[in-house]
């Protein structure tokens, strides 16, 4: 095989819902950049890098790549463009260098600026599919998330209870991401169209999943960033 940097897909968060060709990537590799974050009291995060140690790989080949916590698109591209630099030079050194991303990365995955960026850097690169959140969203609670003519429409956060009831009163079945960005908007179509479906999802394949469809609960509950809803008629 062509030597290339690997861009992985970890799935949502559950390490057995990494697909098999992903799990030998990072077997085989030398090393393996992870996004993290910084909390509250300075305490690094990275879900990436806890799925990639619970697969059981060895956490020396790690490497942690800070993205501010607010996404602030300026501060999140310095710290791509620095990546970028680490994985060109890596990889121009003959290593091994897979780079991972959660569910999808290619699925409003801001790493794929990266994967771009190398390859006009004439870098061969490669990615691997997972599983994106809402899917696994849709299998945890066991929902047929389209059938038939129906028409699946994902919003990233920005909406208003107008769009939104637009769109499910148009037939489609939509998935909200980025909940957190658009929690009024939400709770006022839950107002207006108490009779629509209301599939709330926080955490999926972690031990802090949670789903209900409950609107009662959902009026008292904080959206985290790790939200998505799936609605329809
Ligand atoms: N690449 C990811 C999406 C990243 S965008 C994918 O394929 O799923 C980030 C948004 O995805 C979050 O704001 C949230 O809406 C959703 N998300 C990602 N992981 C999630 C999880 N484990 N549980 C619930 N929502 C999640």
């Amino acid at each position: 095989m062509k030597h290339a940097v690997n861009f992985v897909s970890l799935g949502p968060g559950d390490p057995e819902l990494i697909t098999v060709k992903g799990f030998k990537l990072l077997r085989q590799a030398d090393v393996i950049y992870c996004p993290a974050t910084l909390s509250v009291g300075d305490r690094i995060n990275s879900r990436a890098a806890d799925i990639v140690k619970a697969l059981d790989i060895r956490p020396e080949k790690i490497r942690l790549f800070m993205l501010p916590m607010n996404r602030e698109r300026k501060a999140a591209m310095e710290s791509y463009d620095a990546l970028y630099e680490k994985v060109k030079d890596a990889y121009a050194a003959g290593l091994d260098v897979s780079v991972v991303a959660e569910g999808d990365a290619g699925f409003y995955s801001s790493i794929q600026y990266v994967y771009d960026k190398l390859i006009d850097g004439g870098v061969e690169v490669k990615r691997i599919a997972g599983i994106p959140a809402f899917i696994a969203a849709s299998a945890v609670a066991g929902l047929h998330i389209v059938k038939q003519e129906e028409r699946l429409m994902v919003i990233p956060g920005i909406l208003s209870a107008e769009d939104l009831a637009e769109k499910i009163e148009q037939g489609y079945v939509v998935v909200v991401m980025k909940l957190c960005a658009c929690r009024e908007a939400v709770l006022q179509c839950m107002e207006s169209h108490p009779g629509y479906a209301y599939h709330y999802f926080e955490n999926i394949g972690t031990d802090k999943e949670y789903h209900t469809d409950d609107c009662e609960l959902l009026r008292k509950r904080k959206f985290p960033y790790f939200s998505l809803m799936i609605l329809h008629k």
